[in-house]
Formats: structure tokens, C-alpha cells, sequence
């Protein structure tokens, strides 16, 4: 029997959940697909910050708080793992402590609240904070930090347990054609089932060679991947919130308004730390643990696989060394590392194609996800179902 929905969403990364929740939320139906018995791609192996504090003011800081918000309002109500600590940028020099008060004047005018912080204040809250690293610091404290080997299997349970009726979840089915016909969509899966909706929307990630190879073959999609690290459980340890350092001033993008950013000095920095797209965040995990990251590598979309499979334990040596003058830790030993990989577009934005009015692909959101995808499905379904 044909199975059949409003919306047939394929992926169940955080943009096809996010997709598939505020569909729901709006009262239309919905089939899920996900390929794997469980989403375990890039939405399973990031850092986990939500830190729309990265990103210029502008429509994608606004689905940064648009998640941020969503976020909370389920965290209120079932379980996630999400927990509201706020963002720490911390400067390690006279360049990044310009940046980060360039930073909180451009944010004082846009009310989104931040506050400096005093080297003192830093390390009265961050006891394994190194003095002679931290200068002062940028906190925002609206922003979450996500656990993401759980979250994401949370969000599919909840909506599960709130839409029985209306919301089917079909992991270990992978989706291998597209179609549309009478004004219908119609999506085929390995298994020979086949589903009909008025809108499918594919949110399937890195996974570039199953549906519409060609479009990919021919677009400006790239790969990232990138490395990270999480030592044992310290709970001895305390390092709330998502911490951000010296080479993640000198990355992400909202600090390029900044007006010193063209001045400042990269000759500071060992030029391999550049060369492997590695800047310094940690953040503490619920079970005390340690998340190190992390490293970007890239290719086009075509030619993933020359990104290979091997942790680079250079890349990690490179990454602990420079972790070490940040802060002290009583143990360093890494009980994992892995490698996750994400889908980009080349100008920052996203790859949304429509392939015609009822089958689209929304792809390509790099290394902002976590922080807006949900912000972002929100927009996508007001537009698809002209709401
Ligand atoms: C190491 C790392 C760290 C990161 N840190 C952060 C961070 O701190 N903050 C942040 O905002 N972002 C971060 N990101 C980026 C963020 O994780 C991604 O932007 C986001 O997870 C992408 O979500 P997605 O749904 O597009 O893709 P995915 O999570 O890859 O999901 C796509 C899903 O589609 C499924 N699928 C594919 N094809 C099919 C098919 N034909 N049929 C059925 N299912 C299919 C896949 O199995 C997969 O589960 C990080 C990414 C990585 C890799």
C-alpha cells in the first residue's frame, strides 16, 4: 500500500527533523525517512554549540535565535540535553581583545545581549582557564550547548510521543527516487515501498550519489571534514558553556564587520594551525568529559571521497598542543576521536534546489547547523506551503 503525507521529508539530520517538526507544529502530516537505522552523520558528530554569536547580524542570526529559541521551549518540556551556558569568546592577544570590543559595540547596537569580561572575571569562572592566555572575554548568554550523540534522537522521540497521529518515523529507509506526477510527489525507498505527498523535501546531507547526482555533480557544493577529540569524564573539571578562543575570533565570520579585522597580525600563530583550518573550542559534555575540536579539510562535492577516512593524529597533535597553552587540564588522555563531515556551499549560504513545485533539496548549511537549521526548516515550510 502506498503510504501517504502533506510532507515526505528524507533525512533525519537536524534540517529534515527540523523540517518535519515545524510541519507538524503547523498541523499538516508527515513521513520521515532516514536512510540509517539512526541519524549518525554530521548532526550526531559536531561540537554541539549553538553560538549565533558567529554569525553576521542578518536573516541567519535570526534563525540562530529562532533555534535558540525552539531549543528551549522543548528543553522545557522534554528532555534534550540542552543546556542554556552561554558562549565565551576568549581573547588571547591585543588583536583579539580589539575584536572582541569591536565585537560588543556592533552587538550593543543590534541588542544582542553580550558583556565583557575581565581577565579576573574569566578566571574566577573558569578554574582551568591558563592566566597567561586569557586577556578578557565576550559572553553571550542567550546560547546553548547541545549534547549532539543524543539530541537528535530525542527530537525524533518527541515528536513521536506528540504527534502519534500525524508523524511517521521510517528509519532504515533509504529513499532512491523522486518523482511527480498529478500534481503529487512520490518517493520510492530500497525496500520497493513507495510514498506519496503533495511536498518532499531532501535534507540528506553529504549523501550526494542516491537521489539527483547530476545537480550535485554540477553545483559549487563542497565537503569539510573535520576532527575532534573528547577526553574522559573529569567532574573534578568545570568548564560550562561553549568556550571559543583566540583562532575562533579570527574565524568566524561576525568578527569580519569588525573594523580591525584586516589588521590584525595571523604571524602570531604557528601558519599550520591556518593551513589545517584549525581553531580551538571546548566544551564540557554531561558526563564531564571534554570536547576538543577542531580541523576543516575540504573537497568538492564530487570528489568526497579524497577526503579519506583516517584520523590525521598530526592534525590532533596540532590541535592538543595549542589546546595546552589555553587551558590546564588534570588529564589529557583521549578516549575518542572522529571525524564528521559536512556539505557547504562556496558563497556561505545554502544549497536549495527546487527540482520542481513539489520535490526540493535544502542541502549545503556548513558549519551553522546546529545553530540555525531549525530557525531555518521554520522559514523554508512557511514558503512551502505559502503560509
Ligand atoms: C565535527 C563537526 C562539528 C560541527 N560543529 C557545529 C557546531 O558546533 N555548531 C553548529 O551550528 N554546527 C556545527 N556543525 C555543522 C552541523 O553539524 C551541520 O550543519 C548539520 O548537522 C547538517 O545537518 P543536515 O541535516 O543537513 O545533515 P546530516 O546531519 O548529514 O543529515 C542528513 C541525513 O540524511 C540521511 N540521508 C541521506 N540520504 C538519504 C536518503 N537517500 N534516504 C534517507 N536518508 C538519507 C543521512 O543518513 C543523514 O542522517 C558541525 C559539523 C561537524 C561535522
Amino acid at each position: 500500500m502506498v503510504k501517504q503525507a502533506d510532507l515526505l521529508v528524507v533525512g533525519a539530520g537536524i534540517l529534515g527533523t527540523g523540517h518535519a517538526l515545524h510541519a507538524l507544529m503547523k498541523g499538516y502530516s508527515v513521513i520521515l525517512t532516514e536512510q540509517d537505522n539512526a541519524p549518525q552523520e554530521a548532526t550526531v558528530r559536531n561540537f554541539g554549540q549553538a553560538v549565533s554569536s558567529g554569525l553576521t547580524a542578518g536573516k541567519w542570526q535570526q534563525y540562530g535565535l529562532d533555534s535558540l529559541q525552539l531549543y528551549k521551549n522543548i528543553q522545557a518540556v522534554f528532555d534534550l540535553g540542552i543546556r542554556n551556558n552561554g558562549s565565551y569568546y576568549i581573547a588571547s592577544n591585543a588583536d583579539e581583545l580589539q575584536l572582541i570590543e569591536e565585537l560588543y559595540a556592533i552587538n550593543q547596537q543590534n541588542g544582542y545581549e553580550c558583556h565583557l569580561l575581565s581577565k579576573a572575571d574569566c578566571l574566577q569562572r573558569f578554574a582551568p582557564l591558563r592566566e597567561d592566555y586569557c586577556l578578557a572575554a565576550l559572553y553571550f548568554p542567550l546560547e546553548v550547548s547541545i549534547e549532539p550523540r543524543i539530541m537528535i534522537h530525542r527530537l525524533l522521540a518527541y515528536l513521536q510521543l506528540k504527534y502519534p497521529d500525524t508523524f511517521t518515523y521510517l528509519p532504515n529507509t533509504p529513499i532512491i527516487g523522486c518523482s511527480s506526477a498529478n500534481g503529487k510527489a512520490i518517493a520510492e525507498s530500497t525496500k520497493g515501498e513507495q510514498f506519496q505527498a503533495n511536498k518532499i523535501i531532501i535534507c540528506s546531507g553529504r549523501e550526494f550519489r542516491m537521489l539527483y547526482p547530476e545537480i550535485y555533480r554540477n553545483s559549487d557544493l563542497v565537503v569539510s571534514k573535520l576532527q575532534m577529540m573528547q577526553t574522559f569524564p573529569m567532574p573534578e573539571v568545570s568548564l560550562p558553556g561553549n568556550i571559543l578562543t583566540g583562532l575562533s575570533i579570527r574565524r568566524y565570520e561576525s568578527f569580519e564587520q569588525c573594523p580591525s579585522w584586516s589588521s590584525k597580525d595571523n604571524s602570531v600563530y604557528d601558519q599550520k594551525l591556518f593551513d589545517n583550518g584549525i581553531h580551538i573550542l571546548f566544551k564540557q559534555a554531561i558526563d564531564g568529559s571534554i570536547i576538543i575540536g577542531d580541523s576543516h579539510e575540504y573537497a568538492p562535492a564530487a570528489e568526497i571521497d579524497r577526503l579519506g577516512f583516517d584520523v590525521n593524529h598530526e592534525i590532533n597533535d596540532l590541535i592538543l598542543e595549542e589546546a595546552k597553552r589555553i587551558i590546564n587540564l588534570p588529564d589529557w588522555r583521549i578516549q575518542r576521536s572522529w571525524n564528521g563531515y559536512y556539505a557547504q556551499v562556496k558563497n556561505g549560504d545554502l544549497f536549495h534546489h527546487h527540482i520542481d513545485e513539489n520535490i526540493q533539496i535544502v542541502t549545503g548549511i556548513g558549519g551553522k547547523g546546529m545553530t540555525s537549521g531549525l530557525g531555518l526548516a521554520g522559514a523554508n515550510i512557511k514558503q512551502t506551503f505559502a503560509l
